[in-house]
């Protein structure tokens, strides 16, 4: 006999929301989670302070995730920041915005989140076994769904998957979706890492900087080998996922702000910004990122302040020089790409010399080799493609009852709130979507 009416099939933030909002409509509702509990993105979330959503208008607020935003408009349209945020606050969460639009809890503490989570799914009897990973889904004449574990099977009549995407794999996101829904006839969008560091062929020179971080620089990345880059292309404003402007080739992607340096390349925030863009680059060619440690000058500017600065301290080093320029940690490696001796007293520098390290200021050139694995990306692109899922309801356009939600479709954006709010708001209405679809079974 079917006790359930709806398995959830992952307790992260979308399962959650979905198992609740199922429950709360009245359905009587099993959420299964793979690890011994849920919500374990959502604790590491936001570098644990967990960035819930943002103050951007929708019109902003969509065009973070790419050309496959318009999809959301649908889930939006039902539940949005507004409704997430008075849905936290009847819990006893209390939220902030900050720098970027980025609303946090008030306790900057994600543990909270997750608490709000528990409280509902307890409110609304939701039955949660964790420790169960789904392995197969299947359907069978009678529109009744068998959720297999490897400690049993669960009947129900409707199926949300809400398994996530591939990466942070010790949360529990393997991109086990995927398989099942692969395995229910929907078509998989190859998984790709986004938001993810940038491993570089010149690891010694970024080894060499490692840990330094970099404020108000701006970094592009072109499409090309860096030595052949025409550096004068670099543009003077952002353009990216978000941006009203688009580049042109071989420009991909530029944006100013904070950076830094790895043992393996680079990373930091506007690098994550640009992964994707490198990520989908790379499948046609070579990729270069030309960092310009000085944005706010030109070159012609820079080489008369440096000529001045080298005219003034005539008997310092270079590198002294050089102190006023960039970090202590990139001055010997800069002076070094330059083919200079560190000990070289400033009155010996030539004007070729003086204009390679302008040139090095204005466009230090790195060769993309990959990006860090799709483990280490903070989301994934791809994932089940959106033309066979309902907008309006995360229905399956293939199988009756079954239902979608997060970050196992083919939806990520940029940093900022907006996945977290995506998960929240497809879960909200899977979960009103099959509950709607139980309830209808039950009166045919
Ligand atoms: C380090 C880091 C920081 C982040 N910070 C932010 C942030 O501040 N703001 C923001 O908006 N986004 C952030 N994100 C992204 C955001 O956390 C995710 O996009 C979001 O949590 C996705 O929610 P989800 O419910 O779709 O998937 P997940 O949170 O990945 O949840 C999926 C759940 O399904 C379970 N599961 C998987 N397979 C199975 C199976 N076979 N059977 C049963 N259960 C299964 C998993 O164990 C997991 O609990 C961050 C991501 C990372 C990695």
């Amino acid at each position: 006999m079917i006790d359930t009416d709806v398995i959830v099939i992952g307790g992260g933030a979308a399962g959650m929301m979905a198992a609740g909002r199922a429950a709360e409509l009245g359905s009587r509702v099993l959420l299964l989670e793979k690890t011994d509990r849920c919500g374990k993105k959502i604790l590491i979330s936001g570098k644990t302070r967990c960035n819930l959503t943002n103050t951007a208008d929708i019109k902003n607020f969509i065009a973070m995730y790419g050309p496959n935003g318009r999809f959301l408009h649908g889930a939006f349209a039902r539940f949005f920041r507004p409704e997430l945020l008075s849905f936290l606050q009847k819990y006893g969460l209390d939220t902030k915005a900050e720098r970027g639009g980025r609303v946090f809890p008030v306790s900057d503490d994600a543990r909270d989140v997750v608490r709000v989570f528990q409280k509902y799914l307890a409110d609304y009897n939701v039955r949660i076994v964790s420790n169960a990973r789904v392995s197969s889904v299947s359907l069978d004449q009678h529109s009744c769904f068998t959720v297999g574990t490897a400690s049993g099977r669960y009947l129900s009549q409707t199926v949300i998957i809400a398994t996530g995407g591939a990466s942070w794999p010790t949360t529990g996101s393997t991109g086990d979706g995927y398989a099942i829904s692969a395995g229910l006839g929907h078509r998989i969008v190859a998984p790709k890492p986004a938001l993810v560091p940038l491993v570089v062929r010149e690891q010694n020179l970024a080894r060499s900087m490692q840990g330094v971080s970099l404020r108000n620089i701006r970094a592009t990345a072109f499409q090309g080998e860096a030595a052949r880059v025409d550096s004068s292309r670099t543009p003077d404003c952002d353009y990216g996922r978000g941006e009203k402007k688009f580049p042109r080739p071989p420009v991909l992607e530029s944006r100013f702000g904070e950076m830094l340096f790895t043992h393996f390349g680079l990373g930091g925030p506007i690098i994550l910004l640009m992964s994707l863009a490198v990520v989908e680059a790379l499948d046609n060619g070579p990729v270069s990122i030309l960092i310009d440690l000085k944005p706010a000058l030109t070159g012609e500017q820079l080489r008369k302040r440096l000529q001045s600065d080298l005219n003034k301290f005539s008997k310092r080093k270079i590198t002294g020089i050089m102190k006023e320029y960039l970090p202590a940690k990139m001055i010997e490696p800069v002076i070094a790409l330059a083919g200079m001796d560190t000990e070289k007293p400033a009155h010996q520098v030539s004007a070729v010399e003086r204009d390679r390290i302008i040139d090095l200021l204005k466009a230090l050139r790195f060769n993309v080799r990959a990006p860090l694995p799709l483990a280490r990306a903070i989301v994934t692109a791809g994932g089940v493609a959106l033309d066979e899922i309902d907008p309006r309801t995360l229905s399956s356009k293939k199988v009756p009852g079954l239902y979608f939600c997060g970050e196992v479709m083919d939806l990520d954006a940029d940093t900022g709130g907006y996945n977290l709010q995506a998960a929240f708001s497809t879960g909200y209405v899977a979960g009103e979507s099959a509950a709607g679809f139980a309830r209808s079974l039950l009166r045919a």
